[in-house]
């Protein structure tokens, strides 16, 4: 089997990579020749771990092409992904022109009978036009079957999640298009779900909205628990040991970014509102979200005053670690809060700076080394969970700042730990005072059946 797959970003390259891995010729195709030059030459344009190892060994091999060229890229492809951006228009819709553009190439460029998956984030009913699109270009000999395969992937474990995914949905009313979509992820053993082509669209958005539900809520939580002087960390502990809560995404901390969740959930309450539903639930989700990624600089307005000239060090800029993503991070709005208040602002990332540098150019001074961020600043601000952050030890910020003020935005630090030294320690929704789960905030208990703690002691939140 032949796949081209239209996109080479964060999903395309991952899918075009992954399928070569299992052994498929693959051909990835871009309109940006820059990156398309780059990939030719093994080097991948984003960061996620493990790519450019496998990059390299599936050039090699043969197995793997990139062009620019869409005749080259859709020649003879049995199964052709649609992977391009759908970013968010200035209204929250999805812009999807750059979907019906990849569907118009694919159309003037099939040569032989094909099927068309889309696997980026669309609206319901898009893949109808993509089909439609097709339809009015193609050789009139060949067939088309289309399908929607959303992705589901999380950036930093990107490679992981290809080859070991909770489920694939094809959405298809094409019985030889499921036949053959699941033949090509056979070897994978992930359970499919089988759908019509609407609601494999609807599963996305719905998907990424009650995951975007799930954060907002605990951070609402969060809020309440600052007051009442309880811990959100033994509460996310005590609500996530629930299994039909489950403890995933209940990390309490400066909201959700990247460029999934802001977008989905403003296109799905837009796709709501077109069909004249309004999706209030959604919208206060987003509303708290954008309350959280604002709450680390009103704190230091509370606590400094006048931001003028304050020496600032942001730690994190990717909207999560092991990325270079910072589509939507919440370190966005936190340089923008502090630049506008006329603070003097230091970033630390470990791979996410070039990306930042064109966003904000010489507005801020940039490292990557986290010392040089903390030395001489008036205060540090953390708005990622880097392992680099959290193994950063305390005793440096003693060491280093003026005066050691942190504002943890992601709760990288025990409450215990930070107690042991003289530093001025904000986060989110934990109260100052030792609690149990304090005391276990990197290695918490696991109460086993019988109801006593396991000896092992295991994280409940993933890294
Ligand atoms: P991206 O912006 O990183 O990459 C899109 C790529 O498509 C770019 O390189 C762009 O140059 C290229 N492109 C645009 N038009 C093209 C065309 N006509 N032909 C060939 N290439 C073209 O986007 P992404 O983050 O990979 O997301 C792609 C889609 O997948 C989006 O709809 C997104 O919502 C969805 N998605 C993303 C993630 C994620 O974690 N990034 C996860 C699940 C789903």
């Amino acid at each position: 089997m032949k796949i081209a797959v239209a996109g080479t970003g964060y999903v395309g390259l991952i899918t075009g990579v992954c399928l070569a891995e299992m052994g498929y010729d693959v051909v990835c195709s871009d309109i940006r020749e820059d990156k398309v030059l780059l990939l030719q030459s093994g080097n991948a344009p984003i960061y996620e771990p493990g790519i450019t190892s496998m990059l390299k060994r599936n050039l090699d091999a043969g197995r793997l092409l990139f062009t620019a060229d869409p005749k080259i890229a859709y020649k003879d492809a049995d199964i052709i992904f649609i992977a391009v951006g759908t970013p968010e228009n200035p209204d929250g819709t999805a812009n999807l022109d750059h979907v019906f553009e990849a569907a118009y190439s694919i159309g003037l460029n099939l040569d032989k009978d094909s099927i068309i998956c889309t696997k980026s984030t669309v609206p319901v009913g898009t893949n109808e036009r993509i089909k439609e699109i097709i339809h009015s270009v193609k050789p009139a000999h060949i067939e088309v079957h289309t399908a929607s395969t959303p992705e589901f992937l999380r950036e930093g474990n990107a490679i992981y999640d290809f080859f070991h995914g909770d489920r694939i949905v094809i959405g298809t009313e094409s019985e030889y298009a499921v036949r053959t979509v699941e033949q090509l992820f056979l070897p994978l053993k992930i359970p499919i779900v089988n759908t019509d082509i609407r609601s494999a669209e609807m599963i996305k958005y719905a998907s990424n909205a009650f995951l975007a539900t799930k954060i907002s809520f605990i951070n609402e939580i969060a809020a309440i628990c600052d007051k009442v002087g309880a811990n959100i960390e033994e509460v996310a502990f005590g609500i996530g040991k629930d299994r039909r809560i489950g403890p995933q995404f209940l990390q309490a901390g400066i909201g959700y970014g990247g460029s999934c969740f802001p977008k989905d959930t403003k296109a799905l309450v837009q796709i709501a509102g077109d069909v004249e539903h309004q999706f209030e639930l959604l919208e206060a989700v987003i509303k708290v979200n954008s309350r959280q990624q604002a709450i680390t600089v009103q704190k230091a307005k509370e606590l400094f005053g006048s931001l003028e000239g304050l020496r600032v060090a942001v730690l994190g800029l990717a909207f999560k670690p092991d990325t270079d993503d910072i589509r939507e991070a919440a370190s966005l709005t936190i340089l923008r809060g502090l630049l506008s208040k006329g603070a003097s602002v230091i970033a630390y990332d470990p791979v996410a700076v070039p990306n930042a540098r064109i966003i904000f150019e010489n507005a801020i001074d940039y490292t990557t080394n986290i010392e040089t961020a903390i030395s001489g600043a008036e205060l540090v601000i953390i708005a990622t969970e880097w392992d680099h952050i959290k193994h950063q030890p305390l005793e440096k910020y003693v060491q280093l700042m003026k005066k050691p003020i942190i504002i943890d935005g992601r709760n990288c630090y025990s409450l215990r730990e930070v107690s042991k030294h003289s530093i001025t320690y904000y986060s989110i929704g934990r109260s100052s005072t030792q609690s149990k789960m304090a005391e276990w905030h990197h290695k918490p208990p696991i109460l086993t059946r019988e109801g006593r703690f396991d000896e092992t002691f295991t994280s409940i939140l993933p890294n």
